[in-house]
């Protein structure tokens, strides 16, 4: 069966709890039965050709059959009613949105069949031709611009241009009231979509999308292929943000930019634009055939947005954040025995939404990272571009985009990037001295320490005594001739996406002469050592020897790492004396270095060191904490990097006396300042009070969307972990069902549980083993598996 039309009417009232379609579908029937994806959908007439055909449901494969229809080139009517959701954030849903409410759609991976009957799959595109009757007060968004307009007894008709061939997962819908924010300079190609009032807070956004379409004009070698770019702003939603072809949704915090954002929130803004913004070619114009495929869709969207951020020179230091928010999320992910490869075979839906995560966005980003390292910019780029001329409005799998790349580089790429791509895990390179040289071991790193025995085709780039290293180690060992005493550097510019575990000898030279390497080399060194402290390879004090060698290191990339670092190992280590104390001085001396307030001229990077530096202070400071929580009263008049950490301190050292201030500041905010209050309720030691922040979940007080970061800083302290544990059984469906058809929902139980398990491991394993959440399967042994990683750290520790 081929469609290759949809044409198709909505009726949507904002005081209705349920819209009607009306549907033509065009195209060629070839057997019995026509299936299509539905879910709540409720057929009330199907006809062809004048004749009425048989409908039968079939809600266990989210399907419908219609039978009766001739072969060959067809048209089908339908008429039917889908239900608005409430309380969900797949398919179209309503949405609070200050003063009023919007109602949107998210599509991806599968929710356009909760819409339309359709063939709800990425390979089979058709056209679009929409129109939508709403509200006469209301503005409605598409995919394409509106053609025309009319109302209609008190009510608008609204008709879009037909769109080109697009996948179903790209559709967009979005209906309500907006204060449109247009950039003049590029014909007026973009236009954020705000709620009313916050119109001038999308200035940032609409300027730097434009010269970012521009940029991906260049680089693409292609021009943008609508006519139009919304940017459209929604406070319940689930994603960060949405790439729907022409109308890209973004979770409030994303899109608008007032006095209040923080440094780091920035930088994120420009990245996520930028990511969007690449798909627009690579992902909505080429496709992926299958969601196996998710991964090159993700992967490269993440490594050309930094790409073309640098091409633009927007933000300073773009590559520390790629390594940071990109690559070093997935080398742990990519340690864990669930871990999957780059490329996952999937099926069910509820698989699909699992596999948004580090290993399809990071990993995937990294070896792409590496590939381009070899093979060479420009040669990179001509493939990239030959590939999206060759399969433009159609379909492709990993395998097009090698021949692409082998076209242009004249070598073999599939070869050497297939075992990357194919294979869970990374290898580490164990380094032993002997009489005879320098014996390199690769076996694939595991976060329990156990290190099985597999070998991947590694291209080692580096130094050894003096000589440049530059050789592909393709076997699991490997001697190099150079004196048992040669300076190494096995890693240049951590470019490679592999570990290194020195021996002591090594680790303590390299611990002397940090200083010499490059800014990349000192936080591989760190980012390793870390592993190995959580796998067992190395011991609490050579790890804690290293942070006190950071105490004053400057580099952004490697201070951003070892605060994650620090904030992790916190909750395990709180115990551990050693551990307190070297924390605390590192803490210390990074903040005499970034201060307390912005210093007019400063490098950008250093506020987003502050906030983070401030807050790890905090937690482990009970002086500066109580000397921050003092100065609640000038808040306004803060440095916006400051005040995430202090409402956290506030709200710990002032606990009940405090609580009622910072409720009713979550009630006024929004965005940033409403997610800061959020933080803060979740943060008391006081379990009285988290409990009533749990409560404001359920109750709607607070978006299901946000509600996750008041549970992950309530889960950071004994009293948090012991009110969420008492809340969770009895809430499980509540967050599953409010977060469903989202990847958000398996990263909620991987947080939640290594942490929870903290004070209560039995019952914790027990309870989640039984009863995982259906869609968060996947988590749910992420979290479980670093349950014990952290527990066997304690252990070690406590030794
Ligand atoms: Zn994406």
């Amino acid at each position: 069966v081929k469609i290759n039309e949809y044409r198709l009417h909505l009726d949507i009232g904002f005081q209705r709890p349920t819209f009607r379609g009306r549907l033509e579908i065009v195209g060629e029937n070839d057997a019995e039965t026509l299936t299509l994806n539905a879910v709540d959908l409720s057929i009330l007439a199907a006809r062809s050709g004048g004749r009425d055909l048989e409908v039968r449901p079939d809600p266990s494969t989210q399907s419908l059959g219609l039978s009766g229809l001739p072969r060959g080139p067809v048209v089908v009517e339908l008429e039917y009613e889908g239900r608005i959701g409430d309380g969900i954030l797949i398919g179209l849903y309503r949405s609070a949105q200050a003063p009023d409410s919007i109602i949107t759609t998210q599509c991806e991976s599968t929710g356009a069949r909760r819409i339309l009957p359709c063939l709800d799959r990425p390979d089979r595109k058709a056209t679009f031709d929409v129109e939508v009757t709403v509200d006469e007060d209301r503005e409605v968004i598409f995919n394409t611009p509106a053609i025309e307009s009319r109302l209609e007894g008190g009510r608008k008709r609204v008709r879009f241009a037909r769109t080109p061939q697009m996948a179903t997962y790209l559709l967009y819908l979005g209906i309500g009231t907006f204060e449109v924010v247009r950039e003049r300079t590029d014909g007026g190609r973009v236009a954020a979509w705000m709620p009313p009032g916050s119109g001038p807070d999308a200035a940032y956004s609409v300027d730097l999308a434009s010269r970012l379409l521009a940029e991906y004009e260049r680089y693409y070698g292609l021009p943008y292929p609508l006519p139009k770019l919304d940017l459209v702003s929604i406070q319940d939603f689930a994603p960060g943000a949405m790439e729907n072809w022409g109308a890209i949704t973004f979770r409030d915090l994303y899109l608008g930019i007032d006095g209040s954002a923080s440094t780091s929130l920035r930088r994120t803004i420009a990245v996520v634009l930028a990511h969007e913004i690449a798909h627009q070619w690579f992902g909505n114009l080429v496709t992926m055939r299958w969601w196996d495929d998710i991964w090159l869709n993700e992967s490269f969207a993440s490594f050309v947005s930094y790409k073309v951020i640098e091409r633009l020179r927007v933000l300073p230091a773009v590559w520390s954040d790629f390594l940071l928010q990109e690559v070093a999320g997935a080398f742990l992910g990519d340690a864990l025995a669930v871990a999957h490869p780059i490329r996952q075979p999937v099926e069910q839906p509820d698989d699909i939404d699992q596999v948004f995560d580090e290993i399809s966005y990071g990993k995937g980003a990294a070896v792409l990272r590496m590939l381009e390292a070899f093979l060479g910019e420009e040669t990179f780029r001509r493939g990239v571009q030959t590939y999206l001329e060759r399969f433009q409005y159609g379909n492709a799998r990993s395998e097009d985009l090698w021949a692409a790349l082998e076209g242009s580089a004249g070598q073999p790429v599939a070869e050497m990037i297939r075992r990357w791509v194919e294979r869970p895990g990374h290898p580490v390179l164990t380094v032993h001295r002997g009489s005879d040289g320098v014996h390199l071991e690769q076996r694939r790193f595991s976060l329990h320490g156990d290190h099985p025995r597999q070998y991947w085709p590694v291209p080692l780039l580096g130094s050894a005594g003096g000589r440049l290293l530059r050789m592909l180690m393709a076997g699991p060992e490997v001697t190099l001739n150079v004196g048992a005493e040669a300076e190494l550097n096995l890693n240049s510019d951590a470019l490679g996406f592999y570990r290194v575990l020195y021996d002591d000898t090594s680790y303590d030279r390299l611990r002397d002469r940090l200083p010499e390497r490059s800014e990349p080399e000192r936080w591989a060194v760190i980012r390793d050592l870390f592993a190995f402290l959580l796998s067992g390879d190395v011991e609490l004090d050579r790890y804690l020897r290293f942070v006190e060698r950071l105490e004053s290191e400057t580099g952004y990339l490697v201070v951003n790492e070892l605060t994650t670092q620090l904030a992790t190992l916190r909750p395990l280590l709180t115990e551990e004396a050693d551990f307190v104390q070297a924390a605390t001085r590192f803490y210390r001396r990074q903040l005499e270095r970034v201060g307390l307030a912005r210093r007019s001229g400063e490098d950008e990077v250093l506020g987003a060191l502050r906030e983070r530096v401030v807050g790890g202070l905090a937690s482990l400071d009970p002086d500066f904490a109580e000397e921050l929580a003092g100065r609640y009263g000038e808040y306004d008049a803060l440095d916006p990097d400051v005040r995430g950490p202090l409402l956290v301190a506030y709200a710990r050292r002032r606990g009940a006396a405090a609580y009622p201030e910072l409720r009713e500041r979550f009630r006024r905010s929004t965005g940033i300042e409403a997610l800061r209050a959020l933080r803060a309720l979740g943060a008391s030691d006081n379990p009285v009070l988290v409990r009533q922040t749990l409560a404001m979940g359920p109750s709607g007080e607070c978006p299901v969307s946000s509600f996750p970061f008041a549970l992950i800083e309530a889960v950071q302290r004994p009293a948090g972990r012991a009110a969420v544990w008492e809340w969770l059984p009895s809430n499980v469906e509540f967050l599953r069902k409010g977060l469903m058809g989202s990847s958000f929902l398996p990263l909620v139980f991987e947080r939640l549980i290594p942490l929870l398990g903290l004070d209560r491991a039995a019952e914790v394993r027990t309870f989640f083993s039984s009863q995982p959440p259906a869609g968060a399967e996947r988590g749910v042994r992420k979290g479980l598996e670093f349950l014990g990683i952290f527990l066997a750290l304690q252990a070690r520790a406590q030794q």
